[in-house]
């Protein structure tokens, strides 16, 4: 059953860039409602975790380094039909294929280095929501 619900980060590049106002202004401009917010970092062992199910693919170590090597903003966010019209929201993973006016057209400089994340299912969205946030921390 769809949630409503999706999780988000905005990755270690878009926060050295000072993008966090305008990336989370897209975000809620565009109808989410913040429904958990955390300025935080990642472990080396955490962002292995986080990205467990890309473990086997070459560049596991690279993204693993990236998203460890910075502060990030992780959010759960809220609105009708949250996981597809976010991605549509956030763009293609390589940002040379996004489309204009999307925040990864705007912000991410390459594959890698995106500027943000996005669930792609509304099962990972409750996995990814989980691993940061305790039900005391929802609003
Ligand atoms: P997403 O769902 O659009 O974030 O894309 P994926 O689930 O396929 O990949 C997860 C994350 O891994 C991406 O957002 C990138 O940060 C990173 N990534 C994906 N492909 C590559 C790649 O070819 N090279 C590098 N360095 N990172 C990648």
């Amino acid at each position: 059953m769809a949630t409503n619900r999706t999780f988000t980060m905005i990755k270690p590049d878009a926060v050295e860039a000072n993008n966090i106002g305008s990336i989370l202004g897209m975000m809620t401009e565009a109808g989410f409602r913040v429904v958990a917010l955390k300025y935080t970092k990642l472990s080396e062992e955490q962002a292995g975790k986080f990205y467990d199910i890309h473990r086997a693919r070459p560049f596991f170590g690279e993204l693993v380094e990236f998203m460890s090597r910075g502060p990030i903003v992780a959010a759960i966010l809220e609105k009708e039909n949250a996981i597809e019209d976010f991605r549509k929201l956030i763009g293609a993973t390589n940002p040379e294929q996004a489309e204009a006016g999307t925040i990864r057209k705007l912000y991410a400089t390459s594959i890698g280095e995106n500027a943000v994340h996005g669930s792609d299912s509304d099962e990972n969205a409750k996995i990814e929501g989980d691993f940061f946030f305790s039900e005391l921390e929802r609003f």
